[in-house]
């Protein structure tokens, strides 16, 4: 049986408390034994003397785009720019074309994963069917066939009695609802955050209630039904408040921020930049701020990237014209190192902690995210010291559009073990 053994790295692990220089011994795809003696004559060793040793990163928000857009994003590239990223398990939001709100459409995202994919697969399905909005899926059934979760992602649950039966049905089966806040009405064709920035340059505003008036509605309608509600990619100051108090009540209510709404502001639009438009869009600096606090007191379960590839063709558009989003798995890590670790904003341990035990709280795939004896071999390996231009190497997904390109970031990922395979080592794929 080869193994693998990952020796006198920094080892992190923050759900079992673990943060010294040891030794990983791996065998079968899981973790054997830390900080053990040599076992196995035909093991594979990586010299992690200087490096971190973390977790693979878990992030509940990728979209991969296949079915139906691969000349954004497949799930060969997708999967390819998670490992990049530090990224072992990735969940695959379901607003693709077709929508993925059937078994057979489950048994797509599975078999596909199974031979293109370099990264777990974590399957989702939509709350309702072709996302439409109005006639919930088969829950059970889709439980089933393997979805770890449900979301209308890319739009709202806009109907309030849907998403009262959706949490219902979803207490039923245990697994969540993601949410992603948008009121319609109150968005209606906005492009960036309503404000001074917005009138500065005359783009049409989303005020910040266009997300924080569904939070409540989803909290209380979390209250009411017991049902599970994670509000995806939180933007705005008050939907933080609306969400610290829920859980205050004992109110089952998680949430995610991305990387990008965790360090940059409207004020990145200011030259137009198609890249920096994203829904919800980048808020205030006191929305910023607010979400970092959240970050560092646990309000904040998780950060996800809300990875959106986008081709170059529709990005140069217009900025009226241009789709929402923005790449993020290759930059999640070093981007957030940066800007909040390295300023001292939050902890190294609580970066890490919200990238791998965080998320696989919300969606129950303990025991990954961990570094226990027993755990999946799911493995990041990050040279910290490391400074890289982003853009400077191409990316490893098929899209481009980050606004990050140019910007100079600490921490690169240097390699990325799946089940015990390695993947990715000194940046170059097996
Ligand atoms: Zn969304």
């Amino acid at each position: 049986m080869t193994s693998l053994i990952v020796k006198n790295g920094r080892v992190l692990d923050p759900a079992s408390g673990l943060d010294e220089v040891a030794t990983i011994l791996i065998g079968d795809g899981v973790i054997k034994r830390i900080s053990g003696s040599r076992e196995s004559l035909r093991e594979q060793i990586i010299d992690a003397t200087g490096l971190l040793v973390c977790p693979g990163f878990i992030d509940l928000h990728t979209h991969l785009r296949e079915p139906g857009r691969e000349d954004k994003e497949t799930i060969a590239t997708g999967t390819r720019a998670a490992a990049a990223g530090g990224f072992t398990s990735v969940c695959a939001i379901p607003n693709t074309n077709p929508v993925i709100d059937s078994q057979t459409g489950l048994r797509f995202i599975i078999s596909r994963a199974e031979t293109d994919a370099c990264v777990n697969v974590v399957p989702l399905a939509s709350v309702t069917r072709g996302q439409c909005g109005e006639e919930i899926v088969e829950f059970g059934d889709l439980v089933y066939y393997g979805a770890k979760g449900f979301t209308d992602d890319g739009h709202p649950v806009m109907n309030t009695e849907i998403m009262r039966r959706a949490l219902e049905y979803s207490a039923m089966f245990d697994v969540p609802i993601l949410d992603h806040c948008e009121d319609l009405l109150l968005s209606d064709g906005g492009i960036m955050r309503e404000g001074f920035v917005s009138t500065k340059l005359g783009l049409k505003g989303i005020p910040p209630l266009a997300e924080s008036m569904q939070v409540a509605r989803d909290a209380d309608l979390a209250e009411y039904t017991g049902g599970h509600v994670h509000i995806m990619h939180i933007s705005t100051a008050q939907s933080i408040e609306h969400i610290r108090r829920a859980k205050a009540r004992g109110v089952r209510i998680t949430c995610e921020a991305t990387p990008h709404h965790l360090t940059l502001t409207d004020e990145a639009l200011y030259n137009f930049s198609t890249a920096a438009k994203v829904n919800p869009p980048l808020g205030t600096a006191n929305d910023r701020d607010a979400l970092v606090s959240a970050l560092a007191d646990g309000t904040i379960n998780c950060i996800a990237t809300d990875h959106a590839p986008h081709t170059d063709i529709e990005k140069d558009q217009p900025i009226c014209d241009a789709p929402f989003g923005m790449i993020g798995l290759e930059t999640a890590f070093p981007l957030l190192y940066t800007r909040l670790v390295l300023t001292g904003h939050i902890s190294l341990q609580s970066l890490v902690d919200k990238l791998t035990r965080g998320p696989a709280g919300v969606i129950h795939l303990e025991p990954r995210g961990t570094l226990t004896e027993g755990a999946p071999a799911d493995i990041v390996l990050i040279n910290l010291d490391k400074e890289f231009t982003v853009g400077a190497e191409p990316f490893f997904s098929k899209s481009a559009n980050s606004p990050l390109i140019g910007e100079k970031l600490c921490g690169r990922i240097e390699t990325t073990i799946v089940g015990g395979k390695v993947v990715m080592h000194n940046r170059v794929f097996a």
